[in-house]
């Protein structure tokens, strides 16, 4: 079991009202399956998705990764996790328009240990194996939104991770380049075994995936596999 939730609760406070963000949670991921989330707007999915992606707090349960207890690692050991076993891609693609292509895929591996040509060498490999071999020393405003969330996969993809976690990443697509960027990453989930869990409003991009988990209220109120 490479990811797993129990008894997930995060609530927020707001004009001293509760918000029950995610309500008791508890899920087991299964490793190289392709999760689409669904449901109404407010209904936690993002709370959910950043609480996995150990990128927030919780106020109880608990949250594994490779059956390591999430809580029990320092931020150092943490951040270790985050940038190593998880990749993220938001609707919103937050590359650095002052950075080429290639430049914003190696951001992560910027203060790595090895020399410059290795790294530059690693993220153009990867725009290459995600189509963009022509794209590489382009700046994001010189490329189309799909282009742009495509580099946002490669650099999520430039360590390998295990777990890819993303946030309505067709939200700003119309729906051509939502399909490519989706059977992109059912590529990339079947080539490396890995786990996608994939937030999204549209059912027939949700279809794309193995299963679908529908959360109301932050409840998961409904979870099936798609045949
Ligand atoms: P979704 O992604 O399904 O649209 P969210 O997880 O973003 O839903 O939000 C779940 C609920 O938590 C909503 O009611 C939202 O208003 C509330 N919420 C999210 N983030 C915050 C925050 N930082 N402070 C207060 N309330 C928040
Ligand atoms: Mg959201």
């Amino acid at each position: 079991m490479i990811l797993k939730v129990k008894n997930l609760v995060k609530n927020y406070y707001k004009d001293n009202e509760k918000i029950e963000a995610v309500n008791n949670i508890s899920y087991n991921f299964e490793k190289g399956k392709f999760y689409a989330i669904m449901g109404p707007s407010g209904s936690g999915k993002s709370t959910f998705l950043h609480l996995i992606g150990t990128l927030d707090t919780y106020d109880e349960g608990s949250v594994f990764i490779n059956n390591i207890d999430v809580s029990s690692l320092d931020d150092l050991q943490l951040s270790k996790i985050r940038k190593e076993e998880i990749g993220f891609v938001f609707q919103s693609f937050y590359l650095n328009n002052n950075m080429k292509a290639y430049e914003n895929v190696i951001m992560p591996i910027m203060l790595d240990k090895i020399p410059y040509k290795d790294k530059k060498e690693k993220g153009i490999t990867i725009l290459n194996s995600l189509g963009l071999e022509k794209r590489v020393n382009h700046y994001p405003s010189e490329l189309s939104k799909g282009e742009c969330q495509r580099v946002a996969i490669a650099r999520a993809l430039i360590n390998n991770p295990n777990i890819i976690l993303a946030d309505e990443p067709t939200g700003n697509l119309d729906s051509k380049a939502s399909e490519d960027i989706v059977s992109l990453l059912k590529k990339t989930n079947k080539k490396y075994n890995q786990t996608i869990i994939m937030i999204t409003h549209n059912l027939e991009i949700a279809k794309m995936a193995d299963r679908i988990i529908t959360i109301e209220d932050g409840r998961i109120v409904d979870d099936k596999w798609i045949f």
